[in-house]
């Protein structure tokens, strides 16, 4: 009953992931989270604590109010749109307020309310009286730098005595200099510059370190030894705070390094499900037939709004001009472009002005489009060894609880390889013993 077209071969693009391709997609990743942000992403896991001291009582605060800020910066926050704390601000805070300074190492996804939180404690800490630097924050890429720059000039809005400058390449500054500005924000190895070589900046002077995204740091080629030869400069009662999206062992062990005798908050990713959602599977035997079949399927997915993934780059520009030749209007987002470009594809897919999505794997990985209920496979998940992705299926048609929308699957299956995979998706999935996972076949093709 299998369809025994050969396997399906295709050319070229965005196959091969080197480190380098890897680090870029991350930073591209969460840059692009950031810019198709308008708010806090919900989450209603509990938020772990491991306190350094675990006998000192934990404080969490309701309000903004309770933090007793500077009236100006408590300005900012209101004038950001800000009425209380995030889940992960609740702890952050105080913890980042508290005299004396405490470290601290969190993890959250992002669009949880990170930057916000340390942005406001930089600025509560430093004296604008002091023309010196006193706050350090290097960010993995210009791009991300400049994101959380503008975070602290709309936070510190209220508060213009605070100067912030950017410590990036090109940003070249005159010989001998000595930076007056409070806040210095940038780049691992220019910001390491400025404190060593070029002196533009005295370590000893620094009250706080901030390390944001560190798992994106650590997928930069030198980056991390950057980070730490920055923090071994500092003095021993800086208060150092690193923050980061995901906790795999290798984060963990750079946060060691970068943060000693850390308090430690975590809140977990909100769980994936995919029990509302209904799933199916389309056998063909070749590309053009599984093109047919989307082309009859496409009355009925633009009711909704859809997502169409593919393997390649190749493959998606292929797709999107053979659905644009027949009269639909899809978009196409695809790793070519500039992250700017990615993002304006992305904010009009928000906004409803294309129904259809067409992109690779690679490049939606990792974004969140929540109003999405018609995902197709046009090619199965793999990995760069050609084994299922259960984790990319997950992500791309799992709900989150809290969402609990009903959706549509649909998965082109066009070989006996993408049975296969399709097959051991399937058994994946089943083997979780409260998910309910069926893939039926079909009956539109
Ligand atoms: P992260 O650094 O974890 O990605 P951000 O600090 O960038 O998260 O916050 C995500 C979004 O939520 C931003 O648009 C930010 O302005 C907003 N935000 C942050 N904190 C709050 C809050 N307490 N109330 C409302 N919105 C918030």
């Amino acid at each position: 009953q299998l369809s025994s077209a050969a396997a399906n071969t295709e050319g070229g693009g965005d196959n091969k992931t080197t480190d380098e391709d890897d680090s870029e997609d991350k930073a591209a990743q969460s840059l692009l989270n950031k810019l198709i942000r308008s708010n806090l992403v919900n989450n209603t896991n509990q938020v772990e604590v491991l306190q350094k001291d675990p006998n000192s009582p934990l404080y969490s605060v309701k309000s903004f109010e309770e933090l007793r800020l500077k009236p100006q910066l408590l300005q900012g926050v209101y004038g950001m749109g800000f009425n209380r704390p995030s889940k992960i601000q609740e702890t952050a805070l105080p913890m980042m307020l508290a005299e004396p300074p405490q470290n601290l190492i969190a993890q959250s996804q992002s669009g949880t309310g990170k930057t916000a939180a340390f942005v406001l404690a930089m600025l509560s800490h430093v004296d604008p009286n002091n023309k010196f630097p006193q706050c350090l924050c290097v960010s993995p890429t210009y791009e991300l730098a400049l994101q959380t720059g503008k975070v602290i000039e709309q936070m510190g809005k209220y508060y213009p005595e605070v100067k912030l400058v950017y410590a990036i390449r090109g940003n070249k500054l005159q010989r001998g200099l000595k930076l007056e500005e409070q806040i210095v924000i940038g780049t691992p190895g220019t910001m390491l510059d400025w404190c060593s070589k070029l002196r533009f900046i005295d370590p000893k002077k620094i009250k706080v370190f901030v390390l944001d995204e560190a798992d994106v740091m650590i997928a930069t080629q030198g980056h991390q030894d950057q980070s730490i030869r920055i923090q071994r400069m500092l003095p021993k009662n800086c208060q150092m705070l690193l923050f980061s999206a995901t906790f795999e062992e290798s984060v963990w062990n750079f946060a060691q390094r970068i943060v000693p005798d850390p308090n430690i908050i975590k809140l977990k990713r909100e769980e994936e499900t995919l029990d509302t959602i209904k799933q199916y599977y389309v056998l063909c035997n070749n590309k053009e037939e599984k093109f047919q079949a989307l082309c009859n399927l496409y009355g009925a997915i633009t009711i909704a709004q859809a997502m169409i993934f593919c393997h390649t780059r190749k493959t998606a520009g292929w797709l999107a001009g053979e659905l644009s030749r027949e009269g639909h209007q899809v978009a196409l987002l695809s790793g070519e472009m500039q992250v700017e470009q990615r993002a304006a594809v992305i904010e009009r897919f928000r906004d409803g002005k294309e129904k259809v999505l067409v992109t690779t794997n690679v490049c939606a990985r990792g974004i969140d489009v929540e109003q999405v209920s018609v995902v197709i496979n046009f090619d199965m998940p793999v990995d760069k060894d050609g084994n299922p992705d259960n984790e990319t299926y997950l992500h791309r048609i799992g709900r989150t609880g809290r969402f609990g929308k009903r959706g549509l699957a649909i998965n082109m299956v066009d070989s006996k390889m993408s049975m296969n995979i399709l097959n051991r998706i399937q058994e994946h999935f089943s083997e979780c013993d409260d998910v309910v996972f069926v893939i039926d076949k079909s009956i539109i093709f």
